[in-house]
């Protein structure tokens, strides 16, 4: 894994988010779990070389930040915002999360097949969150501190994670770096307010949901792309385009790549993305 800080720890390089960990003189705190099943086991076991595993955090609900709790069963309880528990892997999502956190595997993670559960196995214990909090919520362990911060607009329960002695930030997907922007169930307004808010904070370090580690300068990139992304579909809609044609006008594919395996997806991620704006910008005017 790569080292950020003297305890800070995150990997980069593969398809899901960045799961991280930080190790205090009292265990190790996880947070967010690998998708793909190889990797988890492999960082479970890379965390506990520094020590039990007091805590395992989820900064949303998203499949690709929480499906590998299920490899971290028997370490320390989850800890999550109360809508990632509510939102946990709902088979009713599009697509649905256990079979996103599958098809990955061919691709991206071919021995994680051995080790992968049924659905019906899966669904029995997926290590869900057992501690929750609507607001926000300080842990301490050994001698860090652990500020869980609500930061809702990617999703409804998402939370930074800031841990002053080692002056680094757990975004989650409130940063995408360098790479494509997902914001389909998103508040962009939510988005810009918790930017600032980690912006206000003191710290050398980012560790982005996607991409590479980066600093604070790269959350007015961030800030700037979803204005951009706003603003280009409420033009669209200004010049009379129904949905179908913002769909077809509109793209940002050539601005980022998508993280780490999932290059599929632009396509995908463009129509989306547009889609949930203009829905989003004219419910206030429909009848
Ligand atoms: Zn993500």
């Amino acid at each position: 894994m790569q080292q950020v800080t003297a305890n800070a720890f995150t990997d980069t390089t593969y398809r899901g988010c960045n799961p991280s960990f930080v190790v205090t003189s009292d265990g190790v705190v996880v947070i967010d779990t690998p998708q793909l099943p190889t990797k988890a086991v492999e960082m479970r076991r890379a965390a506990e070389t520094h020590g039990p595993i007091r805590y395992v955090i989820n900064t949303e609900h998203h499949v690709d930040h929480i499906f590998g709790n299920y490899y971290f069963r028997g370490t320390g309880p989850v800890v999550a915002h109360v809508e990632v528990s509510r939102n946990f892997m709902l088979a009713s999502q599009h697509p649905s999360p256990y079979w996103y956190a599958k098809e990955a595997l061919p691709t991206d993670d071919p021995d994680g097949a051995a080790i992968f559960p049924d659905e019906e196995t899966y669904y029995r214990d997926p290590n869900r969150p057992s501690i929750t909090f609507s607001e926000d919520l300080t842990l301490r362990v050994g001698g860090h501190t652990f500020e869980l911060m609500y930061t809702p607009g990617h999703t409804v329960g998402q939370i930074a994670v800031h841990v002053p002695e080692e002056r680094v930030v757990f975004t989650g997907d409130t940063v995408f770096c360098e790479c494509q922007t997902w914001l389909y169930v998103s508040s962009v307004d939510q988005w810009l307010a918790s930017l600032d808010r980690i912006a206000r904070l003191d710290v050398d370090h980012v560790v982005p949901g996607h991409g590479p580690v980066t600093t604070k300068a790269y959350l007015a990139v961030q800030r700037a792309f979803l204005m951009e992304w706003v603003t280009v579909v409420a033009r669209g809609i200004a010049q009379g385009w129904s949905k179908e044609e913002c769909i077809a006008r509109i793209s940002f594919a050539d601005r980022f790549p998508v993280d780490v395996g999932q290059g599929y997806m632009m396509d995908h991620i463009q129509r989306e993305n547009v889609s949930a704006l203009y829905e989003k910008l004219t419910a206030g005017r429909r009848p």
